[in-house]
């Protein structure tokens, strides 16, 4: 599903330049589940938001399902997103301005699909995310665990095959991260590709597999 060969990304800016990823290699098969470790600033982000295809590599290769990806604009890498990966975050990045439904609705309205496929897939998708109860409510009128129940449903509705989590227990209580912990196991389960960046071992074990970045490089 996901082959990177040799890939780097340096940031540059008028003053400084950033090598952010190193000459890194990944296979991922689909139905993995890998979690992402390593300090603060290694890379973690900047690697998954090319696989998420919200970026590009300075150099290297990115396949995605055979089909080299690492290179394209920005508007072909959003077709090529669009209904095969699934973001989600350590803020939750809901949409202050829409409610519960509405949020996890957009994915399908960018899609086009019909009105009854969208009620359908929206309201089945709330219900195993345990949050169907809180439908018309506000982001602002959910606690953070909540929240991300709710952008784990925007993420998955569409039925993506590949699911990016960035950090997404790290603005959440113990009991509430196990609970997001579970329903991305669940996800998994389901047959999606899940990559985790976590700093939580205990998280890390329950995947099926772990990389471990150091100053842009995969260390294991
Ligand atoms: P992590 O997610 O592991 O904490 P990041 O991938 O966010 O690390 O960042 C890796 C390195 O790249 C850091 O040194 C960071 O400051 C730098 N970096 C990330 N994004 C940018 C950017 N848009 N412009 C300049 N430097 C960046
Ligand atoms: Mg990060």
């Amino acid at each position: 599903m996901i082959r990177i060969e040799h890939l780097s990304k340096v940031f540059r800016t008028e003053e400084v330049e950033t090598t952010a990823l190193n000459d890194v290699s990944l296979h991922v098969k689909q139905g993995e589940f890998v979690a992402i470790m390593g300090p603060s600033g290694c890379g973690k982000s900047t690697l998954l938001n090319i696989i998420g295809l919200l970026d590009n590599p300075t150099s290297g290769n990115y396949y995605f399902n055979g089909q080299e990806v690492g290179h394209l604009k920005e508007k072909q890498r959003t077709q090529v997103r669009k209904g095969n990966i699934g973001f989600v975050f350590q803020s939750f990045n809901l949409i202050d301005e829409l409610n519960v439904y509405e949020n996890v609705e957009l994915p399908l309205i960018y899609l086009k699909k019909k009105a009854s496929e969208k009620k359908e897939l929206v309201t089945s998708i709330l219900d195993r995310m345990n949050i169907s109860h809180r439908v018309k409510h506000f982001p602002q009128q959910l606690s953070g665990g909540q929240q991300q129940r709710v952008a784990i449903a925007r993420a998955v509705v569409a039925g993506p095959k590949l699911i990016l989590a960035d950090e997404p227990t790290g603005n959440l209580d113990k009991k509430a991260a196990d609970e997001i912990m579970e329903l991305l196991l669940a996800v998994n389960r389901r047959g999606n590709t899940v990559l985790l960046v976590t700093h939580e071992q205990r998280y890390a074990d329950l995947c099926g597999r772990k990389i471990e970045i150091s100053d842009g490089r995969i260390s294991i």
